[in-house]
């Protein structure tokens, strides 16, 4: 054996233990690790299955990366699977999850993997992941109809398109894609102390609510909410070019007080000048050109910034929000010496529920129903059961 070969054959097998480890879906990262409270026994349970599952599919391998995993939140062989039914629940893992008849292909951008997951357990952990949990109960049941609604209409079983992130998925769980999503590791991590308190809330909401969706002319509605409308939400039509009858803006009352109502974003002119650059065809931008010749063109009806100018340019304030990182584009701007702020209203694209808005309403004694028919008028609530 010729010197050098022993490391070599000891890395390749190495990395052949590596890929089997993966490929069996054993614990891999710290994370997958902390989702399972005795893990080497808990490997120990799953390696004879996953071991077999590997073994049939070897030969389709490749092919079976786009497939959904066959799994439920029922089916102890999956412990992500374990972990959300454990959410839903009203009393702890050992209860049966809620009922529904459609099950969701969900997409999570986190692990990569393709989950089927019932639909009232997604909604769950939905409106956890989206909606403080601390809101009132009103408001949290019409966020569940929303996200349920969401995705009823996306989900292909209906004849919606799907994810596009991911061919055979319904939905994903990237918020700025899909609807956000936190499984009881998230929710524990999010919550702490509160978490059963809060468990037990969202659990509620959906429960109180389950099945029911929005609905214009007999189908299920486009949905669109955000965190703080800063008093007024915003037309689909001037945010995202296509009018909607029940995406009109309408006014949020009661929103002053929220945390994050009015936030000041600072760049210095360099900084921002950077961040355009990098978006938008603007190559010779400098901080000192920004600086001389950028401020507001145009307003929406609302008060929101439409357009900004850039020396003769024109930018879309959607597109500045976006390379900026900005939390609305419901802002003023000011400069001094080194720096451009940016005076934000809100939080978010302004279109649809403002979460902040429903806790509002809700608090002065206004029901899930009032509240979704003050943000999306017209609508009707109707049975997601055919
Ligand atoms: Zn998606």
């Amino acid at each position: 054996m010729k010197r050098g070969c022993l490391p070599q054959l000891l890395c390749t097998a190495l990395l052949v233990l590596v890929a089997i480890w993966r490929m069996i879906g054993a614990p891999f990262t710290a994370r997958d690790w902390a989702d399972l409270s005795t893990p080497f026994w808990q490997a120990r349970m799953l390696l004879p299955s996953r071991m077999t599952r590997m073994a049939l599919l070897w030969p389709f391998l490749s092919s079976s990366q786009e497939r959904p995993a066959a799994t439920s939140l029922l089916d102890a062989d999956n412990p992500e699977a374990v972990l959300l039914s454990q959410l839903s629940s009203p009393s702890g893992p050992a209860s049966r999850p809620l009922q529904s008849t459609l099950t969701l292909n969900v997409f999570n951008i986190q692990t990569g993997r393709l989950t089927q997951v019932p639909l009232e357990d997604y909604v769950c952990s939905v409106v956890a992941a989206e909606m403080p949990a601390s809101y009132h109960l009103e408001a949290l049941k019409a966020q569940a109809v929303a996200s349920r609604t969401r995705a009823v209409a996306q989900a292909a079983a209906n004849g919606g398109t799907g994810c596009s992130l991911r061919q055979g998925a319904d939905i994903c769980t990237d918020s700025s894609h899909c609807q956000a999503f936190a499984d009881v590791t998230a929710c524990r991590a999010k919550w702490g102390d509160e978490y059963e308190v809060y468990r037990q809330r969202v659990a509620q909401a959906v429960r109180a609510t389950a099945g029911q969706i929005l609905t214009y002319g007999g189908k299920p509605i486009t949905v669109l909410f955000h965190a703080i409308s800063g008093g007024m939400t915003e037309a689909a039509s001037t945010v995202f070019s296509q009018s909607l009858p029940y995406l009109v803006s309408v006014e949020s009352k009661g929103e002053e007080g929220v945390r994050g109502y009015n936030e000041v974003a600072i760049f210095t002119f360099e900084e921002a000048a950077r961040l355009l650059a990098s978006a938008f065809p603007l190559d010779s931008l400098t901080g000192e050109k920004l600086q001389q010749s950028f401020g507001i063109a145009r307003y929406t009806p609302t008060g929101r910034v439409d357009t900004l100018f850039l020396g003769d340019k024109e930018l879309p304030a959607t597109e500045v929000r976006k390379a900026l990182g900005l939390r609305s584009t419901w802002f003023s701007l000011s400069m001094d010496a080194e720096h451009i702020l940016f005076h934000q209203r809100g939080y978010g694209h302004g279109v649809g529920m403002s979460q902040a808005g429903a806790n509002a309403m809700a608090a002065e004694g206004g029901s899930f129903d009032n509240i979704l028919a003050h943000y999306y008028p017209g609508t009707q609530l109707a049975s997601s059961q055919p």
